[in-house]
């Protein structure tokens, strides 16, 4: 493979860039390569500066459910485009989107848009505290929610890959308020709740967690996290940035049959534009400013032309709810393939998968909690990101991450990818 034009990107990049990148993860340091310059994304396809064409199953980390570039996107935004680019002033798209969003997930009454996953769940832990009147909140151990200060204590994706889950820069003051729980474990929280009682004003939770890899969260253990939040007027917080309209039509909340008080959104929401909204209960909702006192603005929330796409996506979502079946159709086809290659290589590896979101372990152990899944061989992981590259397959340059399948993803695809990690799983055990 050919990566002359991306080598020299990359060393003029780090002149300029910190680590030559805009987002750690894509600097393919864990992997111990550097990363590909892309020109293009077509379907399930991208096409870097070197002319190399790879199966994607980035998507950009989690937005393109429809693939690169899908028709109906790119016309919605060109469409936006003619009328102006940001008024600053609200448009009608706005009100449409909200309704939408609160038609597709059934817990949000009210929605603020924000312009990155991020924004939201930092602004849903800033109402949170408002509407309780408490400072402390509960996240757990490899979930990942974004990179507010708070946040990043034992935190998942590129900060757990590169070995900083606890940022330097985040304050004393900042982390104290930060309580962390084993995922999956109640007794973690319960315990947690004990010591500080009446303290507590949020647990925030990937329900089903992407973030230290794909880590599904037992319906028992959501149920009872709904159940003690209730006693203890905790508010409940979804972090559904990447499961949100990629699990189910109402998002991981669907499939556990769970309300939580507050979700967030990000990825999908804004069909492959900066989105990220944040909503829930009418009640909490409220306290954001100006109807409430808890402040909260974004000088192109709400953007015209990030509606449009997020708003062309979220409506082929409530028109097309088959495309769930279609994508648990080619990623159930994708995990039986890389399954058969284990059988064949002897290999027990940890598959973990819910819909079209997917990660491989290199452990040959249940991965259920956060735990479990730093036993993952993360050079073993490199190897095969290597390997798979080398064959088209481009992976996510991180263990701790999720692949997504998108409705693109051609049989032809899925066949490659199949053969591709047959022979890298052969190559790095030899
Ligand atoms: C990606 C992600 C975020 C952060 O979103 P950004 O748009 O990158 O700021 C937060 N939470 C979860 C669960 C995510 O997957």
């Amino acid at each position: 493979m050919n990566t002359f034009k991306s080598d020299n990107l990359f060393k003029e990049a780090l002149r300029y860039i910190p680590g030559g990148v805009n987002s750690p993860v894509r600097a393919f340091k864990s992997v111990g390569s550097s990363p590909l310059f892309i020109t293009k994304g077509i379907g399930s396809k991208i096409i870097d500066v070197d002319g190399n064409e790879f199966v994607d199953y980035i998507g950009s980390w989690g937005p393109h459910l429809f693939g690169h570039n899908p028709p109906f996107i790119k016309k919605a935004i060109l469409d936006a485009i003619e009328n102006g680019t940001s008024f600053g002033a609200p448009t009608e798209l706005e009100v449409k989107i909200a309704k939408l969003i609160s038609e597709l997930v059934p817990s949000i009454e009210m929605v603020r848009m924000v312009n990155s996953g991020t924004e939201a769940t930092m602004s849903a832990i800033r109402t949170a505290r408002g509407y309780t009147g408490r400072e402390k909140f509960i996240k757990f151990e490899g979930c990942y929610h974004g990179h507010a200060d708070y946040f990043l204590i034992k935190a998942g994706s590129g900060a757990l890959t590169l070995g900083i889950p606890t940022s330097p820069g985040v304050t004393k003051g900042n982390a104290a308020d930060t309580l962390l729980a084993d995922y999956n474990n109640i007794d973690s929280v319960k315990k947690l709740i004990k010591q500080n009682k009446n303290e507590i004003a949020a647990v925030i939770i990937e329900p089903i967690a992407g973030n230290m890899g794909v880590v599904r969260a037992s319906d028992i253990f959501i149920k009872e996290l709904r159940q003690i939040c209730d006693q203890e007027k905790i508010v409940l917080i979804f972090d559904e940035v990447m499961t949100g309209f990629r699990v189910a039509q109402g998002g991981a909340q669907e499939l556990f049959g769970i309300k939580p008080d507050l979700t967030t959104f990000g990825k999908i929401i804004g069909g492959g534009l900066p989105v990220g909204a944040f909503g829930g209960k009418k009640e909490i909702m409220e306290m954001v400013a100006p109807s409430g006192p808890v402040y909260q603005a974004g000088t192109l929330s709400g953007n015209p032309l990030a509606m449009a796409a997020g708003y062309a996506a979220l409506s082929y979502i409530k028109n097309h709810s088959e495309i769930y079946t279609i994508l648990e159709e080619k990623s159930a086809y994708l995990e039986n393939g890389i399954k058969d290659n284990f059988k064949l290589l002897m290999k027990n590896y940890s598959l973990n998968r819910v819909g079209s979101m997917s990660t491989l372990f290199f452990v040959e152990e249940e991965v259920n909690s956060f735990k479990t899944a730093i036993k993952s061989d993360t050079v073993l992981y490199g190897k095969y990101f290597n390997e798979m590259l080398k064959r088209g397959i481009y992976l996510a340059p991180a263990q701790f991450e999720a692949a997504f399948i998108s409705t693109e993803h051609s049989k032809e695809d899925l066949d490659k990818t199949i053969k591709a990690n047959f022979e890298s799983l052969s190559f790095i055990n030899y």
